[in-house]
């Protein structure tokens, strides 16, 4: 079969490489933190100075020099400029490690937010975030204090470009789906919603929740299996 539509999912995990920690290691934390306390509306209310200081601790290390896009972002930026038909790159990642290995941030959608920007909650406007912001940040937009919050998607919230993301699953021939646990909804059902007709690829360290849906599961690190696999995909 001709391939001509691409839907492509990324996780934690493909950036596991640029030494960013995935979500959930065994222990269930997320960096020493409840996933509940740090990553959702919640959490926020309760202490807010420890939210902001996760997500800015969390900035600091991606904005660090030591932190680059690995080979898998490479070749998926690969992907993206070479292949003759179209291909859509969903991802979960709050980092913007696929926009610094050369992809346009309108080629990115980052259904989960991005750690980079940060949000009025009164106004709802979506600003550059500084190295390091608080309740004590004046907001741009109404020069008030308190009103920013990260631009993340918490648990409970809804994610971003969904619409937009499931008219493109239901329409593509090739579902590529890295680095990521399949535990975390509405993402983990992607897979499902591919029509009969496409072919499913996982990229993981290891089998997940929903490995069974794919056709094909390639066990490995997102940085030595897709320089192969785009390989194969841009001769196909
Ligand atoms: P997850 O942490 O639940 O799962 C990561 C998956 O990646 C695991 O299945 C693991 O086996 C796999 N993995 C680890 N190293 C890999 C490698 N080198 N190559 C291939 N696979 C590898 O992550 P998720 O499913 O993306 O969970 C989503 C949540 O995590 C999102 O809400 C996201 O915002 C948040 N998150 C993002 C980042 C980031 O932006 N880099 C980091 C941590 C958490």
């Amino acid at each position: 079969m001709k391939i001509e539509k691409i839907v492509i999912l990324t996780g934690a995990g493909i950036s596991a490489e640029s030494g960013i920690k995935t979500f959930r290691d065994a222990d269930g934390l997320w960096e020493n933190h409840a996933i509940e306390e740090v990553a959702s509306p919640e959490g926020f209310k309760r202490n807010p100075k420890l939210v902001y200081e996760f997500y800015n601790a969390r900035r600091s290390q991606l904005n660090s020099p030591e932190v680059k896009p690995n080979k898998g972002h490479q070749e998926l930026t690969r992907l993206i400029n070479e292949f003759h038909g179209e291909v859509t790159l969903i991802t979960q990642n709050i980092d913007d490690l696929h926009e610094r290995s050369g992809l346009s941030t309108k080629d990115v959608w980052h259904m989960h937010g991005e750690l980079q920007k940060m949000r009025c909650q009164k106004t709802q406007r979506i600003f550059n975030a500084p190295n390091s912001f608080d309740e004590e940040t004046e907001c741009p937009c109404c020069q008030e204090l308190g009103n920013l919050r990260p631009h993340i998607v918490w648990f409970g919230e809804m994610p971003f470009y969904l619409d937009e993301a499931f008219e493109k699953l239901t329409d593509c021939d090739l579902f590529l789906s890295i680095g990521t646990s399949g535990l975390v909804y509405p993402a983990a059902q992607f897979v499902a919603m591919t029509p009969q007709t496409c072919r499913r690829i996982e990229v993981n360290l290891n089998e997940t929740q929903v490995s069974n849906q794919f056709d094909e599961c390639r066990v490995g690190p997102a940085g030595v299996v897709l320089p192969i696999l785009v390989e194969e995909v841009l001769k196909a």
